[in-house]
């Protein structure tokens, strides 16, 4: 009895997530319309896609369903836990973080190659005499990566390399040399490595032009609707739109206040609506006082500090009332200049209370 009671507690339990009092609104063809504008700007070189971190936080299986019909072959993800949700045998997957032991049964059974960066994950690698791998090599971010030196040296002889990566460090100021140092020191050490393919170009390395493309590039923000540089503004869509239904309308006169420490002050009789969103979904405390909020396009502002699982926007002299739904700003720059928080956080910090909503 109580079996059953716990299994129908369960599937109501999952139709009220389906329910739920906020959602993300995910344009679809705005995903594949970025990455088509990205694998224009790429050239001749492959477009792939960073699908890492729960695609950014949008849900990444949706993701590469999406990317995958459009065309797109090549995905990285950072972990093989994350790989073992998203590997197809027609499609390249790459995992970011190399292969450690405890990492080898996996990597053995699934269609995904590591990203090998140091040494001992080569030499792990070559003694399991697994096949095709992928290898980082550092050119100067001093984050992942073997030592050019080393593979000059002939670290790499006799391994099957796929693809030969770095990564830019500051890909997104189109004006700092180290971009020009680290494209001219992968591109002296490619021929030696033996790898098929060369890659470098994140979504702002797209950017800096055809000589940073190789034969791969790997964006992942723009994708999602981020704009990590100016060269990429007007031509980015917005993908991920966050709605949140209204708890609570109230009329505050003026002179009163509003949520924790009471940080809002009405300067004029006001409405407020207190909707179903909060930290925990990942909408920032640092949006407090300052986020913007849409009814229907009618920006509002943010008043008071967000709570974990509410925040208060000054719907006054609008038509809004107790189940309206509200839109919070879905233009990625414009959200993180007002908060100081990075569009890579504002993504990937997107909770899981969210119904997620494909269009
Ligand atoms: C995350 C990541 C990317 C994608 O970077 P974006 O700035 O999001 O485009 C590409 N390459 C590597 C190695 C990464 O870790």
């Amino acid at each position: 009895m109580a079996a059953i009671r716990w299994r129908k507690d369960r599937a109501a339990a999952i139709r009220l997530r389906m329910n739920a009092p906020n959602r993300l609104r995910l344009d679809g063809a705005a995903l594949v319309e970025n990455w088509r504008t990205l694998a224009r700007m790429s050239g001749c070189a492959a477009c792939g896609a960073a699908v890492k971190a729960d695609g950014y936080g949008l849900g990444a299986t949706a993701v590469v369903k999406r990317l995958a019909d459009a065309g797109c072959r090549d995905f990285f993800v950072a972990t093989w836990a994350e790989a073992a949700a998203l590997a197809r045998p027609d499609l390249s997957l790459s995992v970011l973080h190399g292969v450690r032991a405890a990492d080898m049964p996996i990597a053995t059974r699934i269609a995904a190659r590591p990203v090998l960066s140091t040494p001992a994950q080569i030499q792990r690698w070559r003694e399991a005499g697994m096949g095709a791998c992928d290898v980082m090599v550092d050119t100067g971010m001093n984050r992942l990566g073997v030592a050019p030196d080393d593979i000059a040296s002939g670290l790499l002889d006799g391994l099957q390399v796929e693809t030969l990566m770095s990564h830019l460090a500051s890909a997104e100021e189109a004006g700092a040399s180290i971009n020009e140092r680290q494209r001219a020191a992968l591109r002296s050490i490619a021929d030696r490595s033996g790898a098929r393919r060369v890659s470098l170009a994140n979504s702002a390395g797209v950017a800096l032009g055809s000589d940073y493309a190789f034969d791969l590039t790997r964006p992942g923000i723009a994708l999602y609707g981020g704009v990590p540089c100016p060269r990429l503004s007007g031509l980015i869509r917005p993908v991920a739109t966050i709605q949140a239904e209204v708890l609570q309308r109230r009329e505050v006169p003026a002179g009163g206040r509003v949520g924790y420490n009471l940080t809002w002050t009405a300067k004029r009789d006001s409405s407020v609506a207190v909707v179903n969103l909060g930290y925990a979904d990942g909408y920032r405390r640092a949006f407090s006082n300052c986020g913007t909020a849409f009814v229907g396009d009618v920006a509002v502002p943010v008043i008071g500090r967000v709570s974990m699982d509410l925040t208060a926007v000054d719907v006054t002299s609008l038509d809004v009332s107790e189940g309206d739904w509200i839109s919070f700003d879905s233009d990625l720059a414009h959200a993180s200049a007002a908060s100081d928080v990075s569009q890579y956080e504002l993504l990937t910090g997107l909770g899981r209370r969210f119904d997620r909503i494909w269009s």
